[in-house]
């Protein structure tokens, strides 16, 4: 003890400075003109007495100093009044601040057993709607795809009817009805799901496919697609569980053919999805994409939660094409070759075993019983796409030029342009809008220049840079056969 108090320097205030071992401190300073200033205090040498010289110009007065370790000893140091900022090479860790770094822990509605008795009976089986009402609403808003809409409605109808029954006590089950829903990009995949919980008022949550990974490796882990529909019903369990959820570009976790290396973003995430899909209790991250420390966890059953998982599936036409022509290639019924080669909704004809084959593990088909296709759409489809829905694009840019009084019209041959060049596009319906913002976008901007201007009519020369609309002025009287 002795020894080290040997250590101890004691200026001429009788202030200890033993703590402050680390510190350089220069006996002697070069005299000059000037004076040296606490750095905390702002009092200069001469009033505040002997300085501590931390750095060539930084400099404390002991009195400070002294305050700082009394401070710190008695634990009580108010980090938020010192100002660290004007020391360099001292930072201090603000609490607060990592606070602001941990997600927020969201609530989570508790699962309450009358609640959910309650809700049971709010599923009831009348109220439903029957499988022929669900597709005249989707009629309203999707052009074309009848096969699908007609599926898509009794599947919908099953499951909740399914819901509705539970568990009866006759043991009989009815099993989930989960879909696989295949076709080209941009046919109304998307777009026909959402259609759908909107029109059952149920969550609906819309993930990707590609992101997902097995849990541990960089990407979101499956449950995230529940975190997902979670955060859709407000964070309530119980509504989340008699959610919809999409997962699109489910042709992406195909198993990777030809590797060595663990498959952990195609075969193992169709094997994570295989609990999901067959109905578990499922531990989901709350407002996260991945499982973690910091983030809290619920606890959601997936039995009634019902998957519709949809893809482009590119190549399988190859694979369907392949084993029609292996069919056909023997005896009698041998076909020409190319046979399978202009058809474009080739697609109709996929099965299980061909799904097998473009790399869909067999146990993730057997849990998605219902499969079906979507037509690529035609130009007829798409001249309907433009006009017919319900909240058809052309309806929507009518209804912003009718604000302005302007009435906006389309020539049957301009729709046909249109649709024309989005089929060049390759891309679906997903081009229309596009080509229609692209040309539109000029007269959006010139027609609120002219108060004049009554009336709109694009024309197919228009719409291939071939000429102008035609612009009608206000009282001008409506054209010969209008
Ligand atoms: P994908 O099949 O790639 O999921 P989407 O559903 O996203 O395609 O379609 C893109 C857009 O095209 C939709 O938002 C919708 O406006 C329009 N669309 C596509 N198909 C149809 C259809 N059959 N009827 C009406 N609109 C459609």
């Amino acid at each position: 003890m002795d020894n080290e108090k040997d250590f101890r320097e004691i200026d001429e205030n009788g202030v200890e400075l033993s703590d402050v071992k680390e510190t350089e401190i220069h006996e002697e300073h070069p005299v000059d003109e000037y004076e040296d200033v606490c750095f905390i205090c702002h009092r200069p040498e001469s009033k505040a007495g002997k300085m501590i010289h931390l750095t060539p110009e930084i400099h404390i007065c002991a009195e400070c100093m002294q305050r700082t370790m009394d401070m710190m000893n008695n634990g009580n140091v108010d980090y938020n009044k010192m100002d660290f900022s004007r020391m360099p090479n001292i930072s201090m860790i603000n609490l607060s601040d990592l606070q602001n770094m941990i997600p927020k822990r969201q609530k989570v509605k508790k699962k309450n057993p009358e609640k959910e008795a309650e809700a049971q009976k709010m599923f009831d089986i009348h109220a439903i709607p029957a499988p022929h009402k669900i597709k005249a609403s989707l009629d309203e808003y999707v052009v074309g795809q009848e096969k699908a809409k007609k599926v898509i409605s009794v599947a919908v109808y099953n499951h909740y009817k399914r819901v509705a029954a539970g568990s009866d006590a006759d043991g009989i089950e009815i099993e989930k009805s989960n879909m696989l829903m295949i076709g080209p990009t941009g046919s109304g995949k998307t777009y026909l799901v959402k259609t759908l919980a909107r029109l059952l008022d149920v969550p609906l949550a819309i993930a990707d496919a590609t992101s997902l990974t097995e849990a541990g490796y960089i990407g979101d882990d499956i449950e995230s697609v529940l975190s997902k529909l979670l955060a859709a019903a407000d964070n309530d369990v119980e509504k989340a569980e008699r959610g919809i959820v999409f997962i699109d570009e489910i042709d992406k976790i195909a198993k990777k053919k030809n590797t060595n290396q663990r498959d952990v973003s195609g075969e193992s995430v169709q094997q994570g999805l295989l609990k999901l899909l067959e109905g578990a209790d499922v531990e989901v991250p709350v407002g996260a994409n991945s499982k973690n420390a910091m983030v809290p966890l619920e606890t959601m059953n997936t039995k009634n939660i019902l998957f519709i998982c949809g893809g482009a599936f590119p190549d399988l036409e190859e694979i369907i094409k392949e084993r029609l022509n292996k069919q056909s290639s023997i005896g009698f019924r041998a076909d020409l070759k190319d046979k399978y080669d202009n058809d474009k909704n080739l697609i109709r004809q996929v099965t299980v075993e061909d799904l097998r084959n473009f790399g869909m593990i067999p146990e993730f088909l057997g849990r998605l019983p219902v499969i079906y296709t979507l037509d690529a759409l035609s130009e007829e489809m798409m001249v309907k796409i433009l006009k017919e829905p319900k909240n058809a694009i052309l309806k929507q840019y009518q209804k912003l030029l009718a604000l302005d009084e302007v009435k906006l019209e389309f020539t049957d041959d301009a729709l046909t342009a249109i649709a024309r060049k989005a089929m060049e596009k390759d891309t679906g319906a997903r081009a229309l809008r596009a080509i229609i913002e692209d040309f539109m976008l000029d007269i959006m901007y010139e027609i609120p220049k002219d108060d004049n201007i009554g009336r709109v009519t694009i024309t197919a020369d228009y719409i291939n840079h071939k000429g102008g609309p035609l612009i009608t002025m206000r009282g001008v009287p409506a054209l010969e056969g209008e």
